[in-house]
């Protein structure tokens, strides 16, 4: 058997060369990091449920327009995505202060922002993807403002989209990140939504009970993160309402 190439390993995914030029096969992986990875865990089928879920934001968003790096899911751990050059930006939208926002401008977690704020990190770990201004991003060229202008409106479709969705479910869409690769087409290139779409990248609270049913469970240690994720997938219909705690998976 020919052993696939390996394109790149990173904290919670790994990717490896397509079958067919111009696509990736994203795999999965269990391992849960925080705090620039100081904190680390592997959470059995944590894994399996971010590639169903990440599925299912990127099939709800092609549905509505917006365009995604995502092809097709390949089995429980992998999924066909096309191949684009990275934005070296980690795009955060946020609709309620928490985290770093809180931290940074001292705003109680919770409290509702006038409207949404969209903030940019430069995507690097050695430097803890510091918040940059789009002054640095035109500077230093990682983006031209053709691409901001494309960027934030992607980034405020993707917010509406999954508040919606979220909402329809009872979970309120606190914030997330987003990153943004490039595909060239013929003469033209083109911004679209890569990576993925989970509950490792977005906060997602209960809106009765205020419970956290995302990646925050494991960075403060509030309790089993696959129970969290699971609860996210089933109130979707991404898994079968039976069976809540484990993350069996319908294929
Ligand atoms: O930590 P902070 O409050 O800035 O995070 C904002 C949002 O972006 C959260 O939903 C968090 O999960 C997500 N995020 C991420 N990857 C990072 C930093 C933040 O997915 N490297």
């Amino acid at each position: 058997m020919a052993r696939r190439k390996k394109i790149y390993e990173g904290k919670a995914k790994i990717l490896y060369e397509g079958p067919e030029p111009g696509t990736i096969v994203q795999y999965f992986k269990d391992d849960a990091t925080a705090f620039n990875a100081e904190k680390k865990d592997v959470i059995d089928g944590k894994g399996v449920l971010n590639n169903r879920l990440s599925e299912f934001f990127m099939n709800g968003l092609t549905q509505i327009g917006v365009p995604t790096h995502f092809i097709r899911r390949l089995n429980m751990r992998e999924q066909l995505v096309r191949s684009c050059e990275i934005i070296p930006l980690e795009v955060i939208v946020r609709n309620y202060a928490a985290g770093s926002m809180s931290k940074r401008l001292g705003i109680a977690e919770g409290t509702q922002l006038p409207r949404p704020i969209v903030e940019y990190c430069y995507k690097d770990d050695a430097l803890g993807d510091p918040l940059v201004t789009e002054e640095h991003i035109a500077a230093f060229g990682w983006a031209s403002q053709q691409d901001m202008d494309d960027i934030l409106s992607l980034a405020l479709r993707v917010n509406d989209f999954m508040s919606g969705v979220m909402l329809a479910v009872g979970i309120r869409l606190v914030d997330f990140k987003i990153e943004i690769g490039r595909v060239y087409e013929g003469d033209f290139q083109r911004l679209i939504v890569a990576d993925e779409i989970s509950p490792d990248s977005c906060r997602l609270w209960d809106i009765e009970t205020g419970q956290k049913l995302d990646k925050d469970v494991f960075r403060r240690d509030l309790g089993n993160l696959a129970d969290a994720y699971s609860e996210v997938a089933r109130r979707l219909g991404v898994l079968p309402k039976s069976n809540v705690t484990k993350p069996t998976l319908i294929n």
